[in-house]
């Protein structure tokens, strides 16, 4: 399998090097080729564990690592888990909930860079290189990128993340981290600015040359590819002909990655966009305008986003792979803040829903009396949009973040703070962070005194 970018200016790199050029050299993301098809072999597919459905499913796409190494580095991804199964299921009535935080920070995005940790710690050791690896979290990439190369040899990283936006939980799971390969960056701004500032890095080739930069965000195609594996495994458990999925979406990576995992054939029906206040994307799927909102502040910070980076890989399939329109999209985008497709989109792949911070805490609170269970504020969204969906097939809802990330919105909510052991005790360690404005040129001063040139 061969990898390009959504822009059309990089084509025919391998998987390694893709999962080293994080974001495409011509500013786009880098996408397969082509998208395997799976439809006539599900009956094969059916009755694997996760960690076989995660083996097959990656030899697919990755054709450059040795695959006795490529199953290893697998099942030692997922071997920190709390539960064999690696996902968890609740079943409330006439949904199904799809708990992916069951990693060693508790949000769904440990799925992907557990394995991302182990696949560019033996990519680099093959190689004989350093990576420096630079990412911007709205909350929860930052830890589970940290848990995923912490006490690495041969990997730097350094993550932004804007300050007094993210949960001090939150702030605290990265900072607290001892290992010395690690830096945290508490930018004055908005994730948004955390997010341009590191595009904008990655596109100065030259530094990004100099210093080895690498990619965590899902702006790097294996993010994408490590989440198709629980779409995949989720479809596979339901005997029958399709499942939708609601998703709780800020970057857009989650849920694109369950509409790869449809172009796969796995037996996926619609896809639910649930956003929360900051809803460009609601607003994309409703009117096929997308545009530039102010960034809110909500009690689901790991989706106040504007810019869903992901978006443009779906723009691209939208446009029928065309990166001349793409490209003509996205720089009107830039330029104006706005760009449309003709006619809305809701069709027959995608619904949208946003939901309001009271809606939010009220289905917490429902779902807790109803059922006695505790979801987080981003799983509420997707539970309260998923009532919006009329269908008989089976409704996965995905829940992304264990409640006790979010012990304020839970307090409010349901009247007492939810704990996990992974969580405690962190205010009573050493915390480690720099506070930078939002500058890109301070930025690269503070990679610059951490690493030496390659
Ligand atoms: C990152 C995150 C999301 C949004 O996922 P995207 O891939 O950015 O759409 C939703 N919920 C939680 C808890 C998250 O950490």
């Amino acid at each position: 399998m061969k990898y390009r970018s959504t822009r059309g200016g990089v084509s025919g790199i391998s998987f390694t090097d893709a999962l080293l050029m994080g974001l495409a050299d011509d500013g786009g993301l880098l996408i397969p080729d082509h998208i395997p098809d799976v439809s006539h072999s599900l009956p094969d597919w059916r009755g694997r564990d996760f960690v076989q459905v995660a083996q097959t499913l990656l030899k697919l796409f990755i054709d450059d690592l040795e695959h006795d190494d490529l199953d290893n580095l697998t099942a030692e991804a997922f071997a920190n888990f709390d539960t064999p199964e690696v996902v968890g299921w609740k079943h409330l009535d006439g949904l199904d909930v799809l708990e992916l935080f069951h990693g060693p920070t508790l949000a769904f995005k440990d799925v992907a860079l557990q394995l991302l940790g182990k696949l560019f710690e033996h990519v680099l050791a093959d190689r004989g290189e350093r990576l420096n690896i630079l990412g911007a979290t709205s909350g929860d990439t930052g830890s589970a990128a940290i848990a995923g190369v912490a006490g690495m040899e041969n990997i730097k990283i350094f993550i932004l993340y804007p300050k007094g936006r993210i949960s001090s939980l939150q702030e605290l799971q990265m900072t607290t981290v001892p290992d010395e390969n690690v830096q945290c960056i508490s930018v004055s701004g908005t994730f948004d600015d955390c997010q341009r500032i590191m595009k904008s890095i990655f596109s100065d080739l030259q530094f990004k040359a100099a210093y080895s930069l690498g990619a965590i965000n899902s702006v790097n195609w294996a993010r994408v590819l490590a989440q198709i594996i629980y779409y995949a495994y989720a479809s596979l458990q339901k005997d029958c002909e399709s499942v939708d999925f609601v998703v709780p979406t800020g970057n857009f990576g989650n849920i694109f990655a369950g509409f790869i995992a449809k172009k796969m054939g796995f037996p996926i029906g619609r896809l639910l966009v649930a956003t929360n206040e900051n809803d460009i994307l609601d607003r994309f799927f409703k009117t096929g305008e997308y545009s530039l909102g102010e960034v809110f502040r909500t009690n689901s910070p790991a989706m106040d986003i504007q810019v869903a980076s992901n978006f443009e890989r779906f723009l691209f399939y939208h446009f029928d792979e065309d990166a001349n329109k793409l490209c003509s999209f996205m720089e009107e985008f830039a330029q104006s803040g706005k760009a449309s497709i003709s006619g809305p989109l809701c069709s027959e792949t995608f619904l949208s829903c946003s939901i309001s911070q009271a809606e939010t805490e009220e289905t917490i609170a429902e779902i807790n009396s109803k059922y006695g269970y505790i979801v987080d504020p981003h799983t509420a969204v997707g539970i309260r949009a998923a009532s919006s969906i009329v269908t008989d097939d089976p409704i996965v809802c995905v829940a992304t973040a264990h409640p006790a990330k979010f012990p304020d919105a839970l307090g409010r909510a349901i009247g007492h703070r939810p704990s996990h052991d992974r969580l405690s005790g962190l205010s009573d360690l050493e915390e480690r962070k720099q506070e930078v404005p939002a500058d890109e040129a301070e930025i690269k001063k503070v990679i610059h005194n951490f690493t030496a040139p390659a």
